[in-house]
């Protein structure tokens, strides 16, 4: 098995077909921010070197037994960014378009997300390139069995632990548990988090991140004098993220008038059933064709006037092509990365309060570290706990970032990686360099 303990810089990283270009660049944004902050800070060129490449990545060709009886074989990744604060934590995509410059993109976000939190993890991220929308429910299984296999040398509850992200889901972070467990001979609950509660999983996971967004949300709207029941709201993408925050957002007053996925949108300025929307994209697979609403293009409904958006989708939605259109006041960034640097800078511009992902959409790994928690020490807590406690994390995390962003006068985003790179950045220094 080909660990590549390597340091190689983004550039370097190996494309193997064109319609990998399109994703190759996103290392390079992320070093990019990192560098944004670096320089507020004004760190060393040698802490900044360390942190602006990723600790160890694993990349992984194995075969499936299709139900065909056909054999196929996928290509998976597991990065690992920073393990100085602790085990690495991080999701697993599933996605026709993963790239290795995206899942080391994705890890070392996770890095920042989780010394934004003050969570004692370092940043991790997996990737399959496969659409698991064409493949059973078995193939599912299989694929993940053997890519947890292929990337065990790496993974473990103290080293490793993976979560879901894009495209999967419990049942497979079940699956992932089962085979690491088999493999080692006996049960270890504590190697993955968004696990089914009934193997360990925890209260309120599920929810976790949109239920995080909205915090996010109702913090910056408080700070902005903005009454959430005075506002609409739009939400790109309609999974365990988007569907959630639409939800939690419309009961705190707000009006959901939009919802995309993958297919298209759905617009109502009166706003959307999202009960029954729910229940159609159950039904049909997709928000399109939903009788509340009008059918509209998904990306249209991202420049509709609105007062919150949420991009919950993928990467790369928000660009300077699209940035001067937006009409929102605040952006919550349910997604990761969804903004790039240049919209970013548009966005300062025209004074739109952007959430960073790296703070927006933290609730999702600080239940996972609840739920590593509650594993390590067979305790389960109340999902009341658990929401309780998420609630103060995200709002301690809202002031501290809010502080920096007043006090250095730099968007939030800066200001959240400031914050979680002073905190890593003082974890390398006083663990100094090995040997
Ligand atoms: N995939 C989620 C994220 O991007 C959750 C990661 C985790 O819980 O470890 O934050």
């Amino acid at each position: 098995m080909a660990v590549d303990l390597a340091t190689a810089p983004a550039s370097v990283a190996s494309v193997t077909t064109a319609t990998h270009l399109a994703s190759e660049d996103l290392f390079d944004v992320a070093v990019r921010q990192f560098n944004i902050a670096a320089d507020v800070i004004g760190l060393e060129d040698d802490i900044r070197r360390v942190l602006s490449h990723c600790q160890r990545e694993l990349t992984v060709h194995f075969p499936v037994e299709m139900d065909d009886g056909s054999v196929q074989v996928f290509t998976g990744y597991r990065v690992q960014h920073n393990s100085g604060p602790g085990p690495t934590k991080g999701g697993i995509r599933y996605h026709q378009n993963v790239t290795l410059s995206e899942v080391r993109a994705l890890a070392m976000w996770m890095t920042w997300k989780c010394a934004v939190m003050n969570l004692p993890f370092g940043g991790a991220k997996g990737g399959v390139q496969v659409n698991p929308k064409l493949l059973s429910r078995n193939e599912v299984q299989n694929l993940t069995r053997r890519y947890t296999t292929e990337i065990m040398p790496i993974i473990g509850p103290n080293v490793d632990i993976p979560a879901p992200d894009v495209n999967t889901n419990p049942q497979v972070m079940a699956w992932l548990m089962d085979t690491y467990s088999m493999n080692v001979g006996h049960s270890v609950p504590g190697v993955t988090t968004g696990k089914p509660i009934a193997l360990g999983g925890s209260e309120g996971r599920t929810e976790a991140t949109g239920r995080g967004v909205v915090f996010a949300i109702s913090d910056a709207a408080a700070r902005l004098g903005m009454d959430l029941e005075e506002t609409t709201s739009v939400v790109q993408g309609f999974g365990n993220v988007g569907s959630v925050a639409a939800r939690l957002i419309a009961e705190h007053g707000s009006k959901v008038i939009a919802v995309s996925d993958v297919k298209g949108g759905v617009y109502n300025p009166a706003g959307l059933d999202l009960d029954a929307l729910v229940q159609h994209r159950i039904r049909t697979g997709s928000v399109v064709g939903f009788a509340g609403g009008e059918t509209v293009d998904g990306p249209s409904t991202l420049e509709l006037e609105c007062d919150i958006l949420i991009p919950a989708a993928l990467e790369g939605q928000l660009t300077a092509e699209n940035a001067p259109r937006i009409q929102a006041r605040i952006i919550a960034e349910g997604a990761n990365g969804p903004t790039t640097p240049e919209a970013d800078e548009i966005f300062s511009e025209r004074g739109i309060l952007v959430l960073p992902d790296i703070f927006a959409n933290a609730g999702g790994v600080t239940v996972s570290y609840f739920e590593w928690v509650q594993a390590l020490q067979a305790f389960p807590w109340t999902e009341q706990q658990v929401n309780e406690r998420l609630r103060e994390v995200m709002h301690r995390a809202f002031l501290a970032i809010t502080e920096i962003a007043e006090t250095k006068q730099v968007p939030m985003r800066t200001a959240a990686l400031v914050r979680a790179i002073e905190r890593v950045a003082e974890f390398t220094r006083l663990r100094g360099i090995y040997p």
